[in-house]
């Protein structure tokens, strides 16, 4: 979506057209992941300067969508924020070496402040070392020996000679609060393309003053922004300790499309087309299908345009008049109008026939 969007803005500038333009994250979904994917397709446009009307699409009461609306454009103020070295158009990942798991071709890691979040590494304050179950990383300044090195943000750009000096063996932790603008984050990733600077980077944004829902969103739009392009190699959020935080970088991760963890879920909002209760429905096949990791399944209000939306999904549960469901194995329609009451239990004997149920595991 969002590199689709900038492709139109660039070919409208070229033919000097200057309509307004709308943005949603259509079929976004409910609850969390509804509001990060908006936040994430949205909030990175506006921070670009593109947008005028924006609308967001959850699979719940429609009057849910105005305050999310609301707090996507209260975060997302628009910056300058195009570099030459970072291309708009298409999604590549920053060339960098690899550093045990992270970095060069693998997905982002997520680091934790506490050993009992399930996160890929958590920080143990008083040795100042990142701990993984395999290895360990001791993380000090630019003028220490360890194989970590810690810059902030705001002094990345001063430092840039010396951190150019750095073995590229080396990994960069790049420290941001809340008074760092996106600009001053990115321009630190653009450099390090521009520079060659090939170490890998785990971006640690501190939002210790933000309460959970301030977190959701001002997280979503700033890493967004900078995985949508490729820029990121680990994910480190700072937040009260009441707030887990590694489980909304997972989040987020997903939601981007950097790193599928889980089921992926599209579903349509509230619209005049769907005849069945799809809030109800949306959240049972959530319930029953959450835990099967790289499937993505869509929920669909309408048969009009349900199967087209939903492309590119591995299952499909489509609305098919009052209570009746038509399901899909792909773009093939396997089953013609299940009653609701039976179609929950149809998706996951049809799943299962595909050879793609997993059992939750039991403990
Ligand atoms: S038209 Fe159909 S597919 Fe599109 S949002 Fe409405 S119910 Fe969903």
């Amino acid at each position: 979506m969002v590199h689709a969007y900038r492709m139109l803005v660039e070919r409208l500038l070229k033919e000097d057209l200057n309509f307004p333009i709308h943005l949603g994250v259509t079929e976004a979904g409910n609850g969390d992941e509804g509001r990060i994917k908006s936040a994430i397709g949205i909030g990175t446009l506006l921070k670009e300067g593109i947008g005028d009307t924006i609308r967001v699409s959850l699979t719940e009461d429609p009057e849910h969508e105005i305050p999310v609306a609301k707090k996507i454009v209260e975060y997302a103020n628009p910056e300058s924020l195009f570099f030459e070295s970072i291309d708009p158009f298409e999604y590549n990942k920053r060339k960098t070496k690899q550093f045990f798991n992270i970095g060069r071709d693998n997905s982002p890691v997520v680091i934790s402040e506490n050993s009992n979040e399930n996160s890929d590494l958590y920080f143990d304050r008083s040795n100042q070392t990142l701990v993984s179950k395999n290895y360990q990383i001791k993380i000090g300044g630019l003028k220490d020996d360890f194989d970590g090195v810690l810059v902030s943000a705001c002094t990345f750009m001063n430092d840039v000679e010396e951190i150019k000096d750095l073995a590229n063996d080396r990994l960069i932790v790049l420290e941001a609060g809340l008074n760092d603008d996106l600009r001053t984050i990115k321009e630190c990733f653009s450099e390090c393309i521009k520079q060659e600077i090939l170490c890998p980077i785990i971006l640690k944004l501190n939002y210790k003053d933000l309460n959970a829902d301030d977190l959701l969103f001002k997280a979503s739009i700033d890493l967004g922004s900078l995985l949508v392009d490729g820029l990121v190699d680990g994910v480190w959020i700072q937040s009260e300790d009441d707030h887990n935080s590694s489980e909304l970088a997972f989040k987020i991760l997903q939601a981007s499309g950097s790193r599928i963890t889980e089921t992926e879920f599209i579903a349509c909002p509230s619209c005049g087309r769907t005849l069945y209760n799809i809030q109800d429905a949306f959240a049972k096949v959530k319930e029953a299908t959450a835990h099967l990791k790289g499937l993505k399944i869509a929920v669909m209000g309408c048969v009009v345009n349900g199967p087209g939306e939903m492309a590119d999904a591995d299952y499909g549960y489509v609305g098919a008049g009052k209570c009746k469901v038509n399901l899909y194995k792909n773009r093939d329609l396997v089953r013609k109008g299940v009653h609701e009451d039976e179609a929950i239990q149809a998706l996951i004997d049809l799943i299962k026939e595909n050879g793609d149920w997993q059992d939750l595991p039991t403990n």
